[in-house]
């Protein structure tokens, strides 16, 4: 696969001829380049989509559907390939790539179906001698902008609902996993017709921040942090360009007294730390019952102590690195302040001590509700435990983030189940669950997680406008 950009068709440098470094986050070693792209290439890739928007916008649901169904086949027919890519450019441990990659393709086998599906309101006579309808168009050009912790997936989030709804797409992958996004690139170049969809590699405030402030980019799409939200969303506003934002997230976990504690802890073994706890709805932030919170506290740490941690190519290991040496820092930072502050490590709580940027998967007590690790976003494998007095309390501490992607209350209760679904304020709730997703549902976020919806049926109206017809006869 060509480390380049892929524009019109065709594989080409940066026009600088620049080059970022990719490096294995599982030995810190290079493991290849791709473009460090500026405005000029993002000029290109934009032309290059707005030349391919007119015909494509124009092929029919079916066809759109048949060409969608192609690259999900592409797709399953390089799994193998792509699966070692992600794992090898993430640090992504071989044991869990198989779920995200299996999402990945039943997401675009959702979004070929969804064209067909797609409808805008009945047709009627709301003004006497006139008939008014309501259609969904397709925006134009969508830049598309992606994180590192799901390379593919994220991508998939984007491209596919843009796509299936007639749009064309300049793709941003993050500037430290670029690498499944041109392969897919590169097994569709046979199925995806020049310009219609276009990968621009590059750092965010470079290759990003052009994309945003492109005139000839109807929409923006961005997964990623609530940093580089605000920013999109305030260089979007100079050309009052539609946005869609996946931000960060600070998932809750309510085990009340009366849940299954075991279930819990089981589950949460495996939830917490997978992919390094590098996502977004990762359940970090547990409020358990004071009644169990002894046996949650004790469970836990010994089930986190089992973890296998390291080569993310041994099959038996269950956690791999952190993505970079910067996000290995910022774990580390999060944790140190809160111990300096005066919580406490049941397990874990500093880096290993081997080449790579590998971090110990860690339990903190001793925390306030208003302590940094409780309110921010670590992004790691790491967890706090808090005890709640009651439910109002276990509520309130819920809510009392920034962040609303998702949510979890663990319960033998219905009553207290629907009561807390109702209140919490999250994208996403789930009762005696976590992290569980499908193509059907939608996911997005409340307050600073963000706007939009990704996956769903939702997702696919997001990248359409909505026109009124009227025809006076
Ligand atoms: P990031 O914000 O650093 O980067 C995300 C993408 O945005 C990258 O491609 C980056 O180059 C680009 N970018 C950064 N600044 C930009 C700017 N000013 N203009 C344009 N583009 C810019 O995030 P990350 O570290 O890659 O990913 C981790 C974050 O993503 C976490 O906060 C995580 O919670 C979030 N995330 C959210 C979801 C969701 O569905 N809500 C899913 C996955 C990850």
């Amino acid at each position: 696969m060509p480390e380049l950009n892929y524009i019109g068709g065709e594989w080409r440098p940066a026009r600088s001829g620049a080059t970022d470094e990719i490096i294995d986050p599982a030995t810190g070693r290079v493991m290849g380049t791709a473009p460090s792209s500026g405005p000029e290439d993002v000029e290109d890739a934009v032309a290059a989509a707005r030349a391919a928007y007119h015909e494509w916008s124009h092929t029919t649901p079916r066809h759109r559907s048949e060409v969608l169904t192609a690259v999900a086949d592409a797709i399953a027919a390089n799994m193998d390939e792509l699966s070692s890519i992600e794992c090898a450019n993430v640090g992504k441990p071989v044991s869990i790539i198989e779920f995200e990659m299996d999402l990945t393709l039943d997401n675009w086998r959702f979004f070929a179906h969804a064209p067909r599906f797609m409808e805008g309101k009945a047709a009627a006579e709301y003004v006497e001698g006139a008939t008014s309808y309501v259609r969904r168009d397709s925006l134009g050009v969508i830049g598309s902008i992606a994180p590192w912790n799901y390379p593919l997936n994220m991508a998939t989030w984007k491209l596919a609902p843009a796509l299936a709804a007639g749009n064309t797409v300049v793709l941003k992958p993050s500037e430290l996993t670029p690498y499944s996004a041109l392969k897919l690139m590169e097994i569709t170049a046979d199925i995806l017709p020049p310009g219609v969809v276009n990968v621009v590699c590059g750092r965010g405030t470079t290759a990003g921040e052009a994309l945003v402030a492109h005139p000839g980019v109807a929409m923006v799409s961005l997964t990623g942090s609530v940093r580089a939200g605000k920013a999109v969303a305030a260089t979007a506003a100079q050309t009052l360009k539609r946005v869609h934002l996946e931000l960060g997230g600070k998932a809750p976990v309510i085990v009340f007294d009366d849940a299954d504690v075991e279930a819990v802890v089981a589950h949460l073994a495996e939830s917490a730390y997978y992919n390094s706890g590098q996502d977004c709805t990762a359940p970090c932030r547990i409020i358990t019952g004071a009644g169990v919170n002894d046996r949650f506290v004790e469970a836990m740490t010994e089930a986190t102590r089992g973890l296998k941690v390291g080569d993310p190519t041994d099959a038996e290991v269950a956690m791999g690195p952190v993505v970079s040496e910067a996000q290995a820092q910022r774990v580390a930072g999060f944790v140190d302040r809160a111990l300096a502050a005066g919580a406490t490590a049941t397990t874990g709580g500093r880096r290993l001590d081997r080449e790579g940027w590998f971090y110990e998967p860690t339990v903190v007590i001793g925390v306030d509700q208003g302590a940094e690790i409780v309110q921010k976003e670590v992004f790691g494998p790491v967890i706090t435990v808090q005890s709640a007095p009651d439910e109002a309390t276990a509520l309130a501490w819920a809510n009392d983030v920034d962040y609303g992607l998702a949510a979890s209350v663990w319960t033998s209760d219905v009553g207290r189940a629907m009561r807390m679904s109702r209140e919490l304020e999250y994208g996403t709730v789930w009762v005696n669950d976590h992290i569980t997703i499908c193509s059907e549902m939608p996911h997005g976020g409340y307050k600073q997680s963000g706007y939009g919806k990704d996956m769903s049926m939702y997702a696919l109206e997001h990248y359409t406008e909505i026109k009124h017809v009227m025809i006076k006869h």
